[in-house]
Formats: structure tokens, C-alpha cells, sequence
């Protein structure tokens, strides 16, 4: 590689990469305003709606591992339960059987997301039958549901101490329970096996991550009061059946942070990569009637979950990659991140933001260097496309969430000012080129050039609105004598002053040019001969009473001749007034110098 070639390029462009890091500093303070002002969260709603995008994405990659067998009620069991017990809930001695049933065929663990609470309709013979069964499986797993509901109207129960996880502490964001929905006895009494489900939801009301949840369910009766012990939980009961399957601790428990979901896709699609479903009717008609016999081995290792998908029981919830997603397959994508140690984990704020100023620094620079607008805005959207393109292979490939509606912000701020920079320098580099092209280098004054064009300007618009103007022509006396005694530096400095000091005795309206050498000339707008001839004397006077100074420690004077013109009555083209303004210089030179010329007009 020729690093001397890449050396060269940026020192040939070192203004260009200047200007870049000028717009990369004011892009960093930007996104720091902006993420710290109300912004952020609409930002950050934004951001949320390119996950769900690159998640729907990658999710046609996935595929969900075959372990997992989800029995649901969907909605033709739940017209099959409703024509056979009369009315919803399943009695729950038919869970007591379907719980032998799948325990019969050996499964790894078995999960019911699904709530047997204590206050629904409880039938003791039919809950000692679920609770019994419970009781023969070490890997049969229920669950339980945290809430804030009031201790006057629902007593909170005593929950075995193994279903609560202590933690550090560090918690800021997270929900906090202070109650919970009691499940019946013959459980709690049968099983350790319990563990909450709750779920959280973002702003936008979608399912993304299972939040870290401070619960407060392990209560000590004491004296009459319940002494609420503080405890966190994940999804416990799916942390707990994975605990059980792999015999692994969950490996995110210990953080305060929220573990990401990594989804698998739509749900309930006859596809081989998603969760297989086996609806509850055909394992009730297997279990009872060996009727749709399911085969032998359906169950066998795998790890099952039972739930509900029916729209009417409303466990459905919306995910980044499907609008109805029954909760206890929100269970089975947490327990296949778990298997796969698959969780997306979002890169810091400062990596990302790190990460959007080089995209936009990058684009800064390309629309510096290209002077095509076309070609330049071309290849900013071609990068911003692939940087689209890399944050969705970097979630696919690394499980890394990487912002992207930042990163496109600020490279549109970038374009943005890149050419309103651009835009400036132009505009700065036409005043200096223009300056250059109408000014005299020497003493500040208008030139020659300029001072042509103003004079034809004032002529035609005197003639339109018939009005007057006048000339005042000015030459320095004795000045080639003054340069050869004191040197040229000092005729220099003193062209300059006198030049500074002709800008000081008339109104900023007037023009004041060099015409050429040691001679000066001024327009006068809207002034006629005589203020003309008045304005001159004035100036003379203050020119031949100031000393300039042409060293250290040494000041000189000179006087000037002057002659007057105005215009209609001098001359109405431009020659004709110079020629006149000249025949007065001339006159007060014949005269004896250090005065204002004499012409009658008409001469
Ligand atoms: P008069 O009173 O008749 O005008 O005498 P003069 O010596 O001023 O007249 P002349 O036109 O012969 O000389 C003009 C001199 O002005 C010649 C030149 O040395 C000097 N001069 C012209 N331009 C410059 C300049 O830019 N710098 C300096 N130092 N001298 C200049
Ligand atoms: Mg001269
Ligand atoms: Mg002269």
C-alpha cells in the first residue's frame, strides 16, 4: 500500500479536512443538545422503528430452534373447550392430565404461561388433581403475575422464597410491584417451580425486551404486618425451566439492564422456522379418545410450553416483527436467545455517536472535495445505504443494535452545512476578487477602472432625474522633487495619507478614486460648482496644514493643486468633465500650486 499517495492526498486537502472537523465538532455538540433535549425521545421513538425494521429483516434468516413445542389454545381449541366444558377456564384437573400426558412422553421442561389464580373459578377436587400433578414433576414450571393492586382490596400471600432472585443493587428504571395475583394453594403448597411472566412494553406500546422487575412478593407475616422483602426478577420462569434444561445460570440476571429480544418473525406461520405450534384440542383428544393421535414422541426432550394464542384471551401482544404475538411465544423467544445466547445488545451512547460523526464526517469530506453537487449528494446517499446496510448485517452477525436514525441525521445536518459553508467561502472569495478588481492596492482608494464606471453611472442617472454632480481632480505639488529627496517609502506614506485624509473630508456617499500616479479625483454626488469649489478649498486647506509622517520621529507636508467640474455645465460626457477638472489643476498649478484652479465656465 502506497501510504506516501494517502499522505499526499490529505495534505494537498488539508483546508478541506479543517472544514470537516469544524462541521464534525459542531455535529458532536448538535447530537449531545439533542439527545439531552426533548428531541431524544423522539429520536430514540424513531431508532426503536428501524430495530423493529432490521429485526423483520434478519428475522427471514433465523430459525428457532427445535426444541421448543408450544401447546396453545388457539381459536378452534378454544371453540372445542368451550363445546365441551360448557364455559372457559379448562377445569384444571384437564391440566393435571395434560401435564401427565406430556410428562409421559419424557420432555426436557414443561412451562404454562398461564395463570391458575387462586380468585377464578376453584373447584378443590380439580385443583388437588393439578396440584397433584405438579407435585411428581420436578420440571414442570407455572407462573405468577406481578401488580400494583391495592393491599385493601387483595392480601398479598407468602410465595416460596425460591422463586425470588436478590440482586445488587443500581436499578433506576425499572418496575416496581408491590403486589401480586395469589395462585391457588395446591400449587404454591406442591411446587417450587413458580415464577413470574410479566412482560413490559416501550412507549409505542411494542414489546421489545424483558425489563429487570423489583417485586416485592416475598412477604414474612410478622406481628399481624407482612414485611415486604425487596426482590428482582426476570422473566423467573423462564429463567428458572432454562436453569433446569441447560443446568446454566441465566447469564444476564446479574445486570440491571433489560435483555433484548432477538425475534424470530411472524408468528403462527406453518413454517419450519418458526416455534411449532400443536393445538390444545388434538393433545386433549390424543390424551383422552387417542383420537388425532399425536405421535410418541412429540414431547419427547423438547421443552414445552403452554399458553394461549386465541385473540378473545388476550395474552397477544405487539412485537418488533409481528403485530400479534401470543406472550407465552414471547416465553419461547426468550428461552431460544437463552439456548442460542442470541440477546441484541445495544452499543453505548458515546459508540454511537462516535459512530455518526465518522459517517457524517466522511460525507462532510466527499461533498468538500467533489465540486459536483450532483455526483457528491450521490455518493452521500450511496454511503448513508450502506451504512443502513451494515447496521442491519451487524445485528444479524453480532447481535450489536447500532443507532441508525442518528447517523442519517447528522449526515443530512452535515450536507446541510457543507454547502452553506461552501456557500460563505464563495461568497467571501467574490468580495476579496471584487475588492481586488475595484481597489488600489497602494493607498485603499477606488481605481482607475472603477472610478470610469462610477462617472458614466452618475451621468446617466443625473441626466434621468435630472440632477447634478460634480468632479474634484487633485494633484500633489512638487511630488517628483518629494520622492527624490526623501525616497520613494516616503512619497508611499505620504500618498497614503493624503488619500486617508481626502476619505475624511467628504461624506461616505462620495467616491473617492485614484486616478493614476500621485493624482486623485472625487465625485461628489448631488453637489453642484460652487459647494463643489468650496468642499475643494476645504480639503486643500487641511491637506497643506497636515504633517504626515514618513519615519520615525519625522513628519512632512505637501500641498495640492485642485480642479472642479460639474456636471451638465462643465461637460455632459465623461471626457469633457475630466478634461475641465484638468484645466483647473492646471490653472492653480500656473497659479502658483497649493490651490483650487480657476475656470470660468463657458471657456
Ligand atoms: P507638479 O507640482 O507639477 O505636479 O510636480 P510633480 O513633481 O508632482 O509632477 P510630475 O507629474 O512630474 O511628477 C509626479 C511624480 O509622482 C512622479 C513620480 O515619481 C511620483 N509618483 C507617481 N506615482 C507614485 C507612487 O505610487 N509612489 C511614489 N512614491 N511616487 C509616485
Ligand atoms: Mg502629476
Ligand atoms: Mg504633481
Amino acid at each position: 500500500m502506497n501510504f506516501s499517495k494517502i499522505k499526499d492526498f490529505f495534505s494537498n486537502n488539508k483546508n478541506i479536512l479543517n472544514y470537516t472537523f469544524l462541521i464534525v465538532f459542531v455535529l458532536l455538540i448538535v447530537s449531545v443538545v439533542m439527545l439531552k433535549s426533548g428531541f431524544g425521545n423522539f429520536l430514540n421513538t424513531m431508532e426503536l422503528k428501524t430495530f423493529d425494521l432490521r429485526q423483520s429483516v434478519i428475522a427471514e434468516k433465523k430459525t428457532v430452534s427445535d426444541d421448543i413445542r408450544i401447546i396453545t389454545v388457539d381459536d378452534e381449541s378454544y371453540e372445542y373447550v368451550i363445546n365441551k366444558y360448557g364455559e372457559w377456564p379448562i377445569p384444571r384437573h384437564v391440566y393435571g392430565e395434560i401435564l401427565d400426558y406430556v410428562e409421559s412422553q419424557n420432555p426436557a421442561v414443561v412451562g404454562f404461561d398461564l395463570l391458575f389464580v387462586h380468585s377464578m373459578r376453584n373447584n378443590k377436587n380439580s385443583d388437588d388433581r393439578l396440584g397433584a400433578a405438579f407435585k411428581k414433576y420436578d420440571n414442570a414450571f407455572t407462573a405468577i403475575n406481578f401488580d400494583d393492586r391495592d393491599f385493601t382490596v387483595r392480601k398479598p400471600v407468602v410465595l416460596p422464597a425460591e422463586i425470588s432472585h436478590e440482586s445488587e443493587s443500581g436499578y433506576s428504571d425499572m418496575p416496581i410491584y408491590k403486589n401480586c395475583r395469589a395462585i391457588i394453594p395446591q400449587i404454591l403448597n406442591n411446587t417450587k417451580n413458580i415464577g413470574h411472566i410479566n412482560t413490559s412494553k416501550d412507549d409505542d406500546g411494542i414489546t421489545r425486551r424483558i425489563t429487570l422487575t423489583v417485586g416485592y412478593p416475598v412477604y414474612k407475616y410478622e406481628n399481624g404486618n407482612y414485611e415486604q422483602k425487596e426482590v428482582r426478577y426476570y422473566d423467573y420462569m423462564t429463567y428458572n425451566m432454562f436453569k433446569k434444561f441447560a443446568n446454566k445460570q441465566f447469564p444476564l440476571l446479574s445486570t440491571a439492564k433489560p435483555v433484548i429480544l432477538n425475534w424470530y418473525g411472524e408468528t403462527g406461520l406453518e413454517d419450519k422456522k418458526n416455534f411449532k405450534y400443536i393445538p390444545m384440542w388434538k393433545v386433549i383428544e390424543s390424551m383422552e379418545n387417542g383420537k388425532e393421535k399425536l405421535p410418541a414422541d412429540t414431547f419427547k426432550n423438547k421443552v414445552v410450553f403452554v399458553g394461549t394464542s386465541v385473540f378473545s384471551l388476550s395474552d397477544i401482544k405487539s412485537v418488533p416483527t409481528s403485530k400479534y404475538m401470543p406472550g407465552v411465544e414471547i416465553h419461547a423467544t426468550l428461552f431460544n436467545n437463552l439456548m442460542d445466547n442470541s440477546f441484541i445488545h445495544q452499543a453505548n451512547s458515546a459508540t454511537n455517536i462516535l459512530i455518526a460523526l465518522v459517517l457524517a464526517g466522511i460525507v462532510a469530506f466527499v461533498c468538500f472535495y467533489c465540486s459536483s453537487v450532483a455526483i457528491a449528494t450521490g455518493i452521500s446517499v450511496v454511503l448513508s445505504a450502506c451504512y443502513l446496510i451494515f447496521s442491519t448485517l451487524i445485528m444479524q452477525w453480532a447481535n450489536v443494535w447500532i443507532w441508525t436514525v442518528l447517523p442519517i441525521l447528522l449526515t443530512i445536518i452535515s450536507i446541510i452545512a457543507v454547502y452553506i459553508t461552501k456557500y460563505i467561502l464563495k461568497s467571501r472569495d467574490f468580495e476579496l476578487t471584487y475588492k481586488l478588481a475595484t481597489t488600489d492596492g497602494l493607498t485603499d482608494l477606488y481605481n482607475h477602472r472603477f472610478f470610469q464606471d462610477q462617472v458614466r453611472l452618475c451621468i446617466a442617472d443625473c441626466r434621468r432625474y435630472d440632477r447634478h454632480f460634480s468632479l474634484i481632480m487633485i494633484d500633489i505639488d512638487f511630488f517628483k522633487k518629494f520622492n527624490d529627496t526623501y525616497g520613494h517609502q516616503a512619497g508611499d506614506a505620504v500618498l497614503r495619507g493624503v488619500a486617508h485624509t481626502l476619505k475624511k473630508c467628504v461624506r461616505s456617499s462620495d467616491i473617492v478614486c485614484r486616478y493614476g500616479g500621485e493624482e486623485m479625483v472625487i465625485i461628489l454626488k448631488d453637489t453642484g460648482f460652487d459647494e463643489a469649489t468650496a468642499i475643494a478649498e476645504k480639503i486643500c486647506k487641511t491637506i497643506a496644514s497636515k504633517p504626515f509622517r514618513i519615519a520615525p520621529n519625522t513628519d512632512k507636508q505637501v500641498t495640492i493643486s485642485l480642479g472642479v467640474a460639474t456636471f451638465p455645465e462643465c461637460g455632459v460626457e465623461p471626457q469633457e468633465m475630466i478634461e475641465f477638472a484638468d484645466k483647473g489643476l492646471y490653472a492653480a498649478k500656473e497659479n502658483g500650486r497649493n490651490q483650487v484652479g480657476k475656470v470660468n465656465i463657458g471657456e
